[in-house]
């Protein structure tokens, strides 16, 4: 569903992503993990397309993101274009980013309606649906202030599902939070990955929940995937010796 082709990403002469290949089908669940300034962040804001790479291809479903179909291949994307590939993505930060003067409710149906034209009762229903799903329906009236962290986070994340997106990308979601906040995030994400078909790739530090979810653990490390495979063999028996020590430091 997503391959990637050498990816490569500078700004200036800081060389963040090396020439990054992976090939991810629907579905899958994927933890990348690696230490700080691997282009973890950076990977994921290139997909979601608010950044463009310097070189390489990424395609969804065949497609490529950056570059028009049935081109010669290197003619850049126009606007129209974007904004289909864009549609098949979504992404929850750090910092929820939610609009502060908008209701729970609002910040869900705000882009169904104006993205995509979906009438303001559907939209209704469904943000009302997903709110449950994040157990956060009897806050539909709150303003994000009057929210916690983690709240706020479960608010975020049925968002970004209002879109209707298949796949959906989680730049260390509870990083920001209060200890005692994290595990009502991770509740919803793990109960995103059992339920749902979507794709997902999620950056984490929290290790042992990348473990219990993760179909596949991505190691990045100086600008390219390291290490590659199943949670017990990333985990247990990794390859690199750069991937053991990064292990010791975090887990
Ligand atoms: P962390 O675990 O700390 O979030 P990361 O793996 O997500 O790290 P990135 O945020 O992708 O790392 O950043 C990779 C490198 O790119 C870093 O050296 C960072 O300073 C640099 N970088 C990221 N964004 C920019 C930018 N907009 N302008 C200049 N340099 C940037
Ligand atoms: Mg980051």
């Amino acid at each position: 569903q997503l391959r990637v082709r050498d990816l490569q990403k500078s700004y200036g002469n800081n060389a963040v992503l090396r020439g990054l290949n992976v090939d991810i089908q629907a579905g899958e669940k994927i933890a990348i993990i690696g230490p700080s300034g691997s282009g973890k962040s950076t990977l994921l804001r290139i997909l979601m397309t608010l950044e463009a790479p310097n070189s390489g291809d990424i395609q969804i479903d065949g497609e490529s993101i950056w570059t028009m179909p049935n081109g010669d291949g290197n003619k850049p994307a126009d606007e129209a274009h974007m904004r289909r590939m864009r549609s098949r993505l979504g992404m929850v930060f750090q910092h929820f980013f939610l609009f502060p003067h908008l209701s729970v409710r609002q910040n869900l149906t705000l882009a169904p309606r104006l993205v995509n034209h979906v009438t303001s009762e559907i939209a209704d229903e469904t943000a009302m649906q997903l709110l449950e799903m994040v157990g956060m329906e009897a806050k539909a009236d709150a303003f994000p202030a009057q929210l916690s962290g983690g709240q706020k986070q479960r608010v975020a994340i049925a968002r970004a599902l209002a879109m209707q997106p298949d796949i959906m990308l989680f730049d260390e979601v509870t990083s920001a939070l209060d200890p005692e906040l994290v595990h009502e995030v991770l509740a919803v994400l793990r109960k995103l990955a059992s339920a749902s078909d979507m794709t997902m790739l999620l950056v984490t530090h929290e290790m042992n929940f990348a473990r219990e979810i993760a179909d596949r653990v991505l190691f990045f490390d100086g600008g390219v995937i390291l290490e590659d495979g199943p949670p017990e063999e990333i985990f247990t028996n990794p390859t690199h010796q750069r991937t053991q020590e990064f292990l010791k430091t975090v887990l």
